[in-house]
């Protein structure tokens, strides 16, 4: 469609659209028949080749031809229980993996874009799936456009289109008629298409088409971000490979050994193949994308919503947090305090003084259906003043007689902003910013020197300052432009507000100095405003400095370098410059959150290692360029996310631990057993149902194990530290170890006993010692007794029900047909709780004697 060349009327026509928005019904009607506004993303597996998936692996197959040929030419009857057991195995896989992406699911939709729409005569804010043709939507700088729209307002819309057209620099819209009809798209300037954004500006135009029918959509080149796998993950995908190698090394090795030792050889092969399945972690890529995805569940009750998943493993790492001041550390709730006017040539109404008429006149604030205002803190807090002061018919009178003709909106790297009315048979321009932008506009003879220490002695004050300017213009310059309006302006006065700090950052930012991590702010706010307002907060402390973006500007990358450790505020700053930061930091080693709410923002947020965006004040491109974002724009919520990753992890590494060490111990007590005489410990059914059961479900309840007692009072984890650090890699060898010493030592003195149940209690041991191994490393460095033993209910269930399980496999008739055990009486069961006990308390003297080294050098 050619909706570019068509008058606004014929476009409201032909979209069956109204100025006021469409009705309930309406969007309902087209909801059924457009669709959602939504492109199709990656296709998914459906759960059946999900689930069919799970038998890809290699030795899976292996395994079930061996066990078939065994079948055909020996018993039956174990054949049909490898393969039962293989495929619960496969269906625990399958649960594992979709919990997994269903969890993905959830977190994916919980962060779709929204868009402000008109609907029945009033703005609302929907997610951008719910937009049909004809709605009219409403822009600002740092939306995403949501879907493809003809313009019928443009106040300096300025849009970024290299999604669509490549081409990377924004560009002006404007909504008259362009007629030439065959245009490319980046030409057709009074229209904007779904999947670019806003820069700058703001606007307002009709929806002619949604999903798939937009001009994204056409091209069906959809805006697929790659699934991104954390840190982590990547590495224990390599790392598995290179175990599977060393394990089938070890494998062939048991199965020769075997032959050699006269063992039949299908019932090795078995043997052999069942080993390796067990010992191979495959369900560890699974078990770790849970854990992680449950992780981001649990921080989004806690207001942190994670984007990319592999945030919650890397939040734990977090060595510097650089915050924005205002909203983040303070409350936002901005309340003027001081209004100080200076006397001007010029006059406006009668009852309101020249610069209460020039903060009436000039803000974007809007009121709301119910009766809120709407907008930026800052300016909410200057028409509040105002409506205190006076009724709002007078209000009213007043700005109906000044009729807005222009703006050149706020950025936060000019610092100011512009508005333009009318005035009498001409035109007035007020500009209202921070007092060094102002006074760069304000006539030669204006008094600069006392207007900036006036500013510099309010902002000592802690509070945020605005400068206020006029001009009067005979016409309004066409095209309008901040270079031509913004200067030879008279000064009309300062506004001082106060926006205090918000209480639980103070708390916040102490538990961040005990864990090793260090706060910097960073605002476009007066120096003196953010010294004022770090020292109260704590995070400004003598030694510590603070600069302004001027000064960082001058300085080379060696110089910032130098420095950077240093520097606690951030003053005046443009948030191009976050980026510098961000680098000179990274360069320094350190693993950088960056916050973040404007357009230009997003650069430094995606350079960050950890972006968080604002969830209220944010706009949807900062969103979509972090890995967090902040649903109540708290910066404590941050801290509580870096506490909440470092606890996710430590349980990643308890479970790789645990399986890992439970591995390792099938391993020796298999591989080591023909090596000193003894037979073959345990038959496959017998390795497989201790993968299944034993390993697996304990292994799960540890993800909910509760936070440390000390995690915000060690230092932060290396981000490059593998799993394998602090002891993780002896610990899974030696505890494997003692592991296979105790059950073969079982073994060895019950076959010498002339016990008949010897590979039953075999059996039993190597159970039960990982049941007792995984009840110890629960934590890692508190005694359980002083964690609390019932502190992880889900294990503490597992466990049990793990537990009767193994019982009913040994005293259940039919199970012993099954598993070829055999009842153990009284004794016989003590012994093998006796043996495997041994492991808890080795465990828990590894935390002893860890505490005392580490005590010695201190
Ligand atoms: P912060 O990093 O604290 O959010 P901003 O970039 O929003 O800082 O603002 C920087 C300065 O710009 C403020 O100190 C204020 O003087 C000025 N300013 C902020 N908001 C507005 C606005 N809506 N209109 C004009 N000037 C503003
Ligand atoms: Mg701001």
């Amino acid at each position: 469609m050619n909706w570019h060349s068509e008058e606004i009327e014929k476009v409201m026509k032909d979209t069956d659209a109204k100025p006021s928005g469409l009705s309930r019904e309406a969007v309902d009607i087209r909801l059924v028949e457009y669709g959602e506004n939504v492109l199709p993303g990656k296709k998914k597996k459906s759960a059946l080749l999900l689930f069919l998936y799970q038998f890809k692996d290699f030795m899976t197959l292996v395994l079930i031809a061996a066990a078939i040929i065994s079948g055909v030419i020996g018993e039956m009857i174990d054949t049909v229980i490898i393969l039962v057991i293989v495929f619960l195995n496969a269906i625990m896989g399958f649960v594992q993996e979709y919990r997994a992406e269903k969890a993905l699911d959830a977190l994916k939709k919980l962060s779709t874009p929204h868009t402000t729409v008109l609907r029945n005569g009033i703005a609302v804010n929907i997610s951008s799936t719910q937009l049909v043709p004809g709605d009219i939507v409403l822009l600002e700088a740092g939306n995403l456009v949501p879907a493809d729209i003809r313009l019928t307002e443009s106040f300096s819309l300025r849009i970024e289109e290299s999604a669509l057209t490549g081409e990377s620099v924004a560009v002006d819209k404007v909504t008259t008629v362009i007629k030439e009809i065959d245009l490319p798209l980046g030409d057709r300037l009074n229209m904007v298409y779904k999947g670019t954004v806003v820069t700058n500006g703001r606007g307002r135009g009709i929806v002619v088409a949604t999903g798939m029918n937009t001009e994204i959509g056409n091209i069906a080149r959809l805006l697929q971000e790659p699934e991104s796998e954390s840190p982590l993950q990547i590495r224990m995908a390599d790392f598995g490979k290179k175990l599977s190698y060393l394990i089938l090394v070890i494998c062939i090795l048991l199965f020769a050994v075997g032959l050699l030792r006269g063992e039949e050889p299908l019932k090795m092969l078995l043997v052999s193949i069942s080993l390796a399945i067990a010992a191979i972690p495959e369900a560890l890529p699974a078990l770790i994308t849970i854990a992680l995805a449950k992780g981001a569940k649990r921080l989004v009750k806690k207001k942190a919503l994670i984007r990319k998943l592999p945030a919650v493993e890397t939040l734990g790492s977090v060595t510097y947090i650089c915050s924005d001041k205002t909203g983040t550390l303070t409350q936002n709730k901005m309340k003027v305090k001081q209004v100080d006017p200076v006397p001007v040539k010029v006059t406006m109404g009668e009852h309101i003084s020249f610069l209460e008429g020039s903060m009436l006149l000039n803000h974007d604030v809007l009121k709301s259906s119910d009766g809120k205002w709407l907008g930026d803190p800052t300016e909410i807090a200057l028409v509040d003043h105002l409506f205190e002061k006076y009724s709002e018919t007078e209000l009213k009178n007043f700005t109906d007689s000044y009729k807005r003709e222009a703006e050149l909106p706020f950025d936060s790297d000019r610092k100011c902003m512009t508005t333009i009315h009318r005035f009498n048979d001409q035109f007035i321009a007020i500009s209202k910013g921070a007092a060094e932008s102002i006074q760069s506009l304000l006539k030669k003879e204006e008094p600069i020197e006392k207007i900036l220490q006036d500013a510099s002695d309010l902002s000592k004050e802690g509070m945020r300052v605005l400068a206020y300017g006029y001009r009067i213009l005979d016409s309004i310059p066409v095209p309008l432009s901040y270079e031509i309006i913004e200067q030879d302006f008279y000064f009309s006065g300062l506004v001082g507000m106060i926006d205090p700090p918000r209480e639980e950052a103070k708390a916040a930012i102490a538990e961040c100095k005990t864990a090793g991590i260090h706060i910097v702010m960073i605002t476009g706010d007066h120096p003196e405003t953010a010294t004022a307002i770090a020292r109260e907060i704590g995070i400004l402390e003598p030694g510590g400095l603070v600069i302004t973006g001027k000064e960082l500007k001058l300085l080379s990358e060696e110089e910032l370098d130098d420095k950077v450790e240093k520097i606690r505020v951030y003053a005046r700053v443009s948030p191009n410059q976050k980026l510098d930061i961000v680098r000179s930091l990274q360069r320094k080693k350190h693993f950088v959150s960056m916050t973040g709410d404007g357009v230009n923002d997003a650069p430094s947020l995606k350079a960050s290692n950890i972006g968080v965006a604002m969830g209220i004040t944010g706009t949807d491109v900062s969103k979509e360029a972090s890995h967090m974002v902040l649903m109540d724009d708290n910066f404590a919520t941050i801290v509580k996310a870096v506490k909440e990753g470092r606890r996710i992890y430590d349980n990643i590494r308890k479970f790789v631990k645990y399986i890992m060490t439970c591995n390792s111990a099938e391993i020796w007590t298999i591989f080591l057993a023909p090596l000193i005489g003894l037979p073959i410990p345990l038959l496959p059914v017998h390795i497989l149902w201790i993968n299944l059961v034993t390993d697996g479900l304990p292994g799960l309840a540890l993800s909910s194990e509760k936070a440390e007692k000390h995690i915000m009072q060690r230092p932060p984890r290396p981000s490059g530290e593998s799993l394998f650090a602090q002891g993780t890699g002896y610990h899974v060898i030696w505890v494997g170890l003692l592991m296979a010493f105790i059950t073969l030592s079982t073994q060895a003195w019950a076959i010498h006993d002339k016990h008949a149940h010897w590979q039953t209690m075999v059996f039993t041991v190597l159970s039960l010692s990982q049941l007792g191994h995984v009840f110890a490393i629960r934590s890692e460095r508190e005694f359980i007794y002083s964690a609390g033993i019932f502190s992880n209910k889900p294990l503490v269930v597992t466990l049990l029900f793990t537990f009767m399980l193994q019982l009913a496999v040994i005293y259940v008739p039919f199970a012993n047909r099954i598993f070829k055990t055999e009842p153990l009486s009284l004794t016989e069961l003590f012994i093998c709780v006796l043996m495997s006990a041994i492991v808890f308390h080795a465990v828990e003297l590894e935390k002893w004697v860890k505490k005392r080294v580490k005590k010695k050098p201190a």
